[in-house]
């Protein structure tokens, strides 16, 4: 008796994070070519149980709409944006409105991938602003973050990270991360091959659960899901989502073939 009561003790305390595959189409596929790839990817997924897992794709803001209101999507595949600007509204040309995605049936945005970082000057305060806008928006924020090659080799990341998420994040009250996933993304693994280890991984995931221990609390900490991106294919998803504090990636290049994205999201 005492045991079941330990038991069912332990896994009422047990976090239940949930767990995401990610695909960024980044600035990639016309509307039939993305019309194709939810297609073949939904085909795949189709009789497969997602178990309470979650999979979302990020098309460029043209095609959100095509691939959102295609008849051939797998309805539990969400769609996002990759970017918006900080400002409600007004003349800024060619740039896009964080209420005018969440009109559309829009949910999620990326901020701060190291692409916006590094091609188009995106600050974390700047970011600290896009985040607070999004949310005032009613959208769940996925927020990327990560160090580069001489920041690891120099033995800054820790640093970096803990910079990247106590200034674009810490302003924010605890329930706010109930809608903010977080990205890791090495940028030194983005795109290039190179993947981070599995225990590199890991490592950084502890230290980002620690970070926010730290300024919150323990069991918010265990309440957030961490996402690991740069490089992730089918052939090293199952190890670094094997890791403890590792809750699924965000995933370019793979996201791209619908046969190397799927067998990313059986890989959860
Ligand atoms: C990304 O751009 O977020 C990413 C992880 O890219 P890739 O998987 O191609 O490294």
């Amino acid at each position: 008796m005492a045991g079941w009561i330990l038991k069912s003790v332990i896994l009422k305390n047990t976090p239940m994070r949930t767990k995401i595959v990610a695909g960024n189409w980044k600035m990639n596929l016309n509307r039939d070519e993305s019309l194709q790839l939810i297609l073949d990817i939904s085909t795949a997924i189709q009789q497969h149980d997602l178990k309470g897992n979650r999979v979302m794709v990020f098309p460029p803001f043209v095609t959100i709409g095509y691939v959102m209101d295609s008849g051939n999507r797998d309805h539990r595949i969400e769609v996002g944006a990759q970017n918006m600007h900080q400002e409600e509204s007004g003349a800024y040309t060619g740039e896009v409105a964080a209420k005018m995605l969440s009109n559309m049936g829009v949910n999620s945005v990326i901020l701060g991938h190291s692409e916006r970082r590094e091609y188009f000057n995106e600050t974390d305060s700047l970011l600290k602003q896009k985040v607070d806008t999004a949310r005032s928006n009613g959208l769940e924020v996925v927020f990327c973050f990560g160090e580069k090659l001489d920041e690891r080799n120099a033995g800054n990341h820790f640093d970096v990270v803990e910079r990247q998420l106590g200034e674009a994040l810490f302003h924010l009250p605890g329930d706010a991360f109930e809608t903010i996933v977080l990205a890791y993304e090495p940028v030194w693994a983005i795109g290039t091959g190179m993947t981070a280890t599995p225990d590199q991984a890991q490592e950084m995931h502890a230290f980002i659960r620690k970070t926010l221990a730290n300024r919150y609390s323990e069991s918010l900490s265990n309440k957030v899901s961490i996402l690991y991106g740069g490089s992730v294919k089918p052939d090293n998803a199952t190890e670094i989502f094997g890791k403890p504090d590792v809750d699924g990636g965000l995933i370019g290049g793979a996201s791209l073939k619908a046969n190397d994205f799927v067998a990313i999201v059986k890989a959860l």
